[in-house]
């Protein structure tokens, strides 16, 4: 069908951390709960979007973090060439979905004005707020602005038929998901603005985050945009590679394609 589209969620780090860590006010149970890390591809007939572009090597190593298969390497497994990638949306601007910087040099940089605002401003005085953010990120991408590399949006907006983006809000000021037709309905990749299924489905907020009540309205948002639960991709859990195929054997644990249905 015409406007419909592939999404493939290509892993390329991971975490061990325990469970208290991942919602407000810990977790009795206090497990591990590892966080996954990704980015998305949504591949269309004649259009593809890359979602988000992860960290480099070297700030896995800063940050204490497993690098698996850098994302250039999960683009190209997908047959996806980077440097001829025109459109990059950035859900928003924490070092582990902005880095990468010269991976895409023909992309255009979708964001909206909120984030930029926020990890330009006054906020990131707080190192509580500004401690997910690296400044050659937004350093990078303030050139890009300058080189006319950047494309601002402010809310809901459309960027080709079947694909659309809306602010959120919440885990950042500018937070934005991603909804995208596929053949089986409206998908949303909702990035951070939930980390875990159980942060949207149990409606407990994830601890890094601006503004509580806005990522409590994001749930609703999204809930809202995608046609099920099942719907709902959030953005660092391992459950994703769990309930979605593989497009093939030889990428099993590394990709997995979002428009097909998932497991139970
Ligand atoms: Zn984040
Ligand atoms: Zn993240």
């Amino acid at each position: 069908m015409a406007d419909t589209y592939q999404i493939f969620a290509i892993k390329y780090a991971r975490h061990e951390r325990l469970s208290r860590y991942n919602f407000i006010g810990g977790d009795p149970h206090d497990v591990m709960m590892p966080l996954d890390y990704f980015v998305w591809a949504i591949v269309g007939e004649d259009r593809t979007f890359v979602v988000d572009s992860g960290f480099a090597p070297d700030m896995a190593e800063k940050r204490g973090r497993e690098m698996l298969n850098p994302p250039a390497e999960g683009l190209k497994a997908i047959g996806i060439d980077p440097a001829q990638v025109e459109d990059v949306i950035l859900t928003h601007m924490h070092y582990d979905h902005a880095g990468n910087h010269d991976l895409f040099p023909r992309a255009r940089y979708h964001v909206q004005d909120r984030e930029m605002a926020y990890c330009t401003g006054r906020c990131m005085c707080h190192e509580a707020l500004s401690s997910a953010f690296e400044p050659e990120d937004v350093a990078v991408m303030v050139r890009r602005v300058f080189e006319g590399r950047v494309a601002f949006h402010d809310g809901s907006v459309e960027l080709a038929p079947g694909i659309s983006v809306h602010w959120v809000g919440g885990h950042t000021a500018g937070i934005q998901v991603v909804r995208v037709r596929t053949r089986r309905g409206w998908v949303v990749l909702a990035s951070d603005a939930t980390h875990f299924y159980a942060n949207i489905e149990q409606e407990r907020p994830f601890p890094i985050v601006y503004s509580v009540g806005d990522m409590l309205e994001g749930y609703a948002t999204i809930k809202r945009l995608a046609d099920s639960p099942g719907h709902v991709i959030p953005g660092h859990d391992p459950l994703v590679m769990a309930r979605y195929p593989a497009p093939n054997q030889a990428l099993e644990g590394w990709v997995a394609r979002l428009d097909a249905p998932p497991a139970e």
